[in-house]
């Protein structure tokens, strides 16, 4: 005869574990094991509570940890013996609504197999609905208004769920039980499509007419998750350079959506760690080197760039539009005049877009925040995310030890915020440019949006910002009445955000950011600099590039040939041929800009290897003003690409100083020679590699470190990273054991720096 001993356990599980299928998985989970009890989503996570025979509750708790849904990301378990109550059956209970939600909310995730196959099916009711989801995919952060994450509490409130929703919606064996979004054709929101003189109303013949009218060459507005895109055949020449023209975008390079991943594979070369991040279920653009020939691609999608950016269909309008035969590759672009953030709401989209877009394919579901495309690259020392938004926010992406809620607001380029909350730091989406007068009240709802939605009250709050005293964040920081604050020091924060993505808060690391522009310690501007210390005890600057007078301060970033003036006035005279000649022909304004500099008028110091990469490009002929942020040395980099690696131009680290003198000096001189551009690039970038690997042995040997952090704008260029990788790994050098930690989490551009700034203000206090 059996003997079995009954017992009975109480689980708490935390991470992304709402509104990703988790109840309905433990519902079967718990059948399949012969458990009774109940399970509800709590403020603080998933709450279980499991009775029955022994083996039954040793396997539940097994497979709660091994076979969790895909979309689920288990952060903790808690599981406590508990006194059995004799239940019969097991149940799903309605939440709870009691303290603090720490609960977290998961980012939006990509229409299931599943789904796509009843969107498909002829005999499905929800054939050809463009709103199609179930608790394993579906919009989630883009619809959320307020937790804990209930239907009501999400832009879905307005279509009540008709019979056939509502009995899929109640039934714990379905993949829909309590899928929050879910709706169908009977009962939920639709497409509509308007052109200049008449609307298509019906959901399926409004994506068809928006697929031909994608055919025919139109530009379309089409409403996505976070926002709209501006959408055109990315094979048709005429329709891109008029997308440019209308949206004022001269250079940039556009984003593409290709039909599936047999079409990717057909425009980049991917390697296996970049196909992992394209069908990843945060479905990013993914930046790869651009298949030569035969190029589906007109040239305009992305001038002078060997890289393109792809991402897949994550909606099921995407796939629908595909499927009405829509170009196999579709420019997928936010629909936003340039520097503007993502248009989102219906109005202002129609407003802000009339005369850039012929037609709008609009969605009646509302957006509850602005969510951009994530932009992501296998880079050479790990997956690197170079914009965090859409599929990745607000997830949390670091524990971060601190008993008081941190608000850090992040720098003005690339803006994201963080929110720690008990201990977990949450990162926002990628806001922007707060310059921009929208992203600025993009930066205010999304404060406003984080602190509510976690309930943090904010005279509790610690608020940390950048050193910058002009900065819009740093002023918005000030403003907030909030009796603690604290300033974190641009390059520290670019460092420190490596050691929060990897919890290490004690190790003693040396720490290089090279970046564009960044308030330093003294007023000048930074950009160049070497730490040694760790986010425990701070980080101590050590060494820099040598430093440079910037005419015109943060301006001279729009013109390589400014910053070009004030590094050029660091060599001899002797060295310096006519720059307005043959072969350099800087303008006049270099020559503005030169005086400027010998008079120290309106003159900044600045120690900025972003600004060392401008004066090198406009040296090897980018003389012109650039026409979005770090042009100039993305150029370089990709003019350096066309040559291989050579011998290094010489960039001496001695006493504290990376001297770009001999750098710069090779690069004139060999211009001179007529050397071609790209060997002079690969010989710069390189030369940059080998100097700042030298000053890393060095120090490193010096202070007993082996770790090594990069970050910081300049590590966006692969090429580099490819290079200091090389030199590394070189058994010549000294280097046992160094390890080389780079950003995986958050983008090693300003996008990070809130983690960063974050991270330090919970040691600080
Ligand atoms: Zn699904
Ligand atoms: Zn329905």
């Amino acid at each position: 005869m059996e003997i079995t001993v009954a017992g009975a356990c109480s689980i708490r599980v935390r991470g992304v574990v709402q509104g990703v299928g988790f109840r309905p998985f433990v519902y079967h989970l718990a059948r399949a094991n012969d458990l009774a009890g109940w399970v509800l989503n709590g403020e603080e996570g998933v709450e279980i509570y499991v009775e029955g025979a022994e083996p039954g509750l040793l396997a539940f708790v097994r497979d709660l940890k091994g076979q969790p849904p895909p979309a689920a990301s288990i952060a903790e378990i808690e599981v406590h013996r508990a006194e059995p109550l004799g239940l019969h059956e097991f149940t799903i209970r309605e939440s709870q609504r009691r303290e603090r939600p720490t609960v977290r909310i998961s980012p939006d995730l990509p229409v299931c197999d599943a789904c796509l196959k009843e969107l498909f099916d002829p005999e499905d009711r929800r054939y050809w609905y463009p709103y199609i989801n179930c608790t394993n995919c579906g919009p989630r952060y883009t619809v959320v208004l307020s937790l804990p994450y209930d239907r009501p509490n999400t832009t879905m409130q307005r279509w009540p769920l008709d019979a056939y929703c509502d009995a899929e919606y109640h039934d714990p064996g379905n993949r829909r039980f309590h899928a929050q979004p879910v709706a169908c054709h009977g009962c939920g929101p639709g497409y509509s499509l308007r052109l200049s003189n008449r609307i298509v109303q019906e959901s399926e013949p409004s994506i068809r007419d928006a697929a031909q009218l994608l055919n025919s060459g139109s530009i379309l507005a089409v409403k996505g998750l976070g926002g709209y895109h501006l959408a055109c055949d990315a094979s048709n020449a005429a329709a891109v350079a008029a997308l440019r023209e209308r949206k004022y975008r001269k250079e940039k390079p556009f984003a593409l959506m290709a039909r599936d991943l047999e079409v990717a594979r057909g425009l980049i070369e991917l390697s296996a760690e970049a196909e992992r991040s394209l069908t990843s279920t945060a479905r990013p653009i993914v930046l790869a080197p651009a298949k030569t020939a035969p190029s589906k691609v007109a040239a305009g999608v992305a001038p002078d760039n060997n890289d393109l950016g792809v991402m897949l269909p994550y909606t099921p309008l995407h796939h629908l539009l595909f499927a009405a035969r829509a170009p196999e590759a579709l420019v997928m672009t936010s629909a936003n005049r340039s520097s503007e953030p993502i248009a989102y709401e219906d109005e202002e989209a129609l407003d802000r877009l009339s005369g850039i877009a012929d037609a709008f394919l609009i969605g009646e579901r509302p957006i509850a925040r602005r969510v951009d495309d994530s932009v992501a690259r296998a880079g050479a020392f790990g997956p690197v995310v170079l914009r965090r938004a859409r599929g990745y926010a607000p997830g949390a992406v670091a524990t971060i030890p601190s008993e008081r809620p941190i608000l850090a607001v992040g720098a003005d380029l690339k803006n994201a915020i963080t929110l720690v909350v008990d201990g977990q730091a949450f990162v926002s989406q990628h806001i922007g440019d707060l310059g921009d007068f929208q992203s600025r009240r993009a930066f205010q709802e999304t404060i406003q949006d984080l602190i509510s939605m976690y309930e943090v009250r904010p005279d509790e709050l610690l608020v940390v910002h950048d050193s910058h005293p002009q900065y819009v964040s740093t002023a918005h920081a000030l403003g907030m009445g909030v009796p603690r604050k604290l300033a974190v020091q641009h390059h520290r924060a670019h460092v420190a955000s490596v050691l929060a993505e990897r919890g290490e808060w004690a190790t003693q690391a040396m720490g290089v950011s090279f970046d564009g522009t960044g308030y330093g310690d003294d007023g000048s501007i930074w950009g160049g600099e070497i730490f040694v210390g760790s986010v425990k005890t701070g980080f101590e600057r050590v060494a820099h590039l040598r430093g440079a007078a910037l005419p015109g301060g943060d301006a001279a970033a729009q013109y390589p040939v400014q910053a070009a003036s004030g590094f050029l006035a660091q060599l001899d005279n002797d060295d310096l041929p006519d720059l307005t000649a043959a072969p350099f022909f800087f303008p006049e304004r270099y020559k503005h800009a030169l005086e400027l500099v010998h008079k120290d008028v309106r003159t900044f110091a600045t120690t900025s290897v972003g600004r060392l990469f401008d004066a090198a490009a406009a040296l090897l002929g980018f003389t012109r003003e650039i026409t979005f942020e770090g042009q100039a040395a993305m150029w370089l980099e990709q003019l350096a690409r066309s040559a291989l690696r050579a011998d290094p131009y010489p960039l001496p680290y001695a006493g504290d100083e990376l001297d770009f003198r001999p750098l710069l000096q090779s690069v004139i001189r060999d211009r001179l020679r007529g050397r071609n551009i790209g060997a002079i690039a690969r010989a710069f970038q390189f030369g940059l590699a080998k100097g700042l690997c030298d000053a890393v042995v060095t120090i490193c040997g010096v202070k007993h470190l082996s770790a090594v952090v990069l970050s910081g704008g300049v590590f966006q260029n692969e090429l580099l990273l490819e290079d200091i990788k090389y030199l590394l790994e070189d058994p010549a050098l000294p280097n046992d054991g160094l390890r080389i930690w780079t950003n995986h989490v958050v983008p090693p551009n300003d996008g990070g720096i809130s983690l960063g700034q974050a991270a330090i203000a919970a040691f600080a206090s």
